[in-house]
């Protein structure tokens, strides 16, 4: 093949020996092979082999098959690296990374649990009815450093407080920040800027907006990324949803638009109503109308859902308003090309592919049935008289998910099937296992 022939001699001519090909699983973990340059044509033409069984992360040892799993025998699944996506790894000479998709070898077609797949296939719907989606990801991480006496085994980086903006080196007194943006640069993901956040050792920083797989494939990148360069510092960084009783969680916030097939803005009209078009209104009012089955995909952990709340900056209940960061859905101010809305539903252990395919199936949803949205709230947004409560865990939005037919058949019965036997095996797991709560509360009384 001349085109893998041409990337090959490329490689070679960068001092590039190796090739890491990863793909997203079903939880949005980075699965990988390391590919020795001289192997990567037979890779390409037959695929990677990955066993078919979606692993959870946590120590405790059990896997969970999604399809074709233990019963099956755990047959192979094959990963076509995508070598438009090859890019160097900034921090580890001689190796570069690329993207790969999951074939199925019985009927060599997508998997029809692979994320990438899912998103495309949504995205393929909403161009279908004339929109591009454009997703701009911000996501927060928390930084921890070693603590070997601590039964955790880390504790929350810096002794610094923590003050939203805080540059430099009061609150980042080792530089993390930075040495992170400038390798993530290096990397070639879209990334635009950092920050302190609200939170001691918590951070956010920003990726440009792209079309919608692209964004996903950044923030994928992004999160693997940030992971392995906090452990070459010897951290460790997470982008679960709630990792500290006494900090406030890490979201992922999607910022939304739609362009026509000329490039024009969908979402903007500056005669209607507040400048956003009637598409704009039914996106946000579909968002609205799924967003307690989105929960499921947007908010996947048994964690998330200590995330929401009142007073937080994280959403409590299923309401918009305009430039008010007490809602879920936000409109920015800006106007004209810069019409978008801001989802701050999703929390930063989400995996990217399926928040932005959930979000994109619930707004083509809104739009097709030309739903409306309430009048944007004003003022303080957590009022439990005005507007409904997200679901308030795991479970509930599973059960919501399933409920909502109209979302799973965009999203497509293989995948649901898949998703929700994994997740409610999570659930089982975490309620069969004695927390520290549970041990706090009741060993001393009882
Ligand atoms: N950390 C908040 C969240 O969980 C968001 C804070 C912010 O507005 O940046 O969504
Ligand atoms: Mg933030
Ligand atoms: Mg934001």
């Amino acid at each position: 093949n001349p085109s893998v022939r041409r990337h090959l001699e490329r490689l070679a001519a960068e001092g590039i020996d190796v090739v890491r090909v990863t793909y997203p699983d079903l939880i949005g973990t980075e699965r990988a092979r390391d590919v020795l340059l001289d192997h990567l044509p037979a890779a390409c033409e037959h695929g990677l082999a990955f066993c078919r069984a979606v692993y959870h992360t946590s120590p405790q040892g059990d896997t969970v098959a999604v399809s074709g799993g233990l019963d099956a025998g755990l047959p192979d699944i094959r990963v076509a690296p995508d070598l438009t996506t090859l890019t160097p790894l900034p921090w580890e000479a001689g190796v570069a990374t690329c993207l790969g998709d999951v074939v199925d070898p019985a009927t060599g077609r997508p998997a029809p649990e692979s994320p990438r797949d899912l998103l495309r296939a949504v995205v393929a719907r909403c161009r279908e009815h004339g929109l591009r989606p454009v997703i701009g990801p911000e996501l927060e991480y928390f930084l921890c450093d070693a603590a070997p006496g601590l039964a955790r085994g880390w504790r929350r980086y810096s002794d610094a407080q923590g003050v939203v903006y805080t540059a430099g080196l009061r609150a980042d007194p080792d530089n993390h920040l930075l040495r992170t943006l400038r390798l993530l640069r290096d990397l070639d993901i879209g990334v635009s800027s950092g920050n302190h956040e609200y939170d001691g050792a918590q951070f956010e920083i920003n990726l440009t907006h792209a079309d919608a797989m692209t964004a996903a494939d950044r923030a994928f990148r992004f999160k693997a990324a940030v992971k392995e360069l906090a452990r070459l510092e010897g951290r460790l960084a997470t982008f679960m949803a709630k990792p500290f009783n006494d900090a406030g969680g890490s979201g992922f916030h999607l910022h939304l638009s739609c362009l026509d097939e000329r490039g024009g803005n969908v979402f903007d009209d500056p005669a209607a109503p507040h400048g956003l078009s009637a598409t704009a209104r039914h996106a946000v009012a579909g968002v609205l109308a799924h967003a307690p089955a989105l929960t499921a995909l947007a908010n996947p952990t048994v964690n998330s859902y200590k995330r929401f709340g009142p007073d937080t900056l994280a959403p409590w209940l299923v309401d918009w308003g305009l430039d008010n960061r007490s809602a879920m859905v936000r409109v920015p101010p800006e106007r004209g090309a810069g019409s978008r809305f801001e989802l701050r539903l999703g929390d930063a252990g989400a995996n990217p592919y399926l928040l932005i395919a959930g979000t994109l199936a619930a707004a083509l949803l809104g739009v097709l049935a030309g739903e409306e949205p309430p009048a944007p709230l004003e003022g303080y947004g957590y009022d439990a008289t005005r507007s409904a409560v997200l679901p308030a865990t795991l479970p509930a939005a599973l059960d919501a998910l399933e409920a909502d037919t109209a979302l799973t058949e965009v999203l497509g019965k293989d995948f649901t099937t898949a998703y929700l036997a994994y997740k409610r095996d999570e659930v089982a797991r975490f309620h069969r296992h004695v927390t520290d709560w549970e041990f706090t509360e009741y060993a001393y009384h009882l």
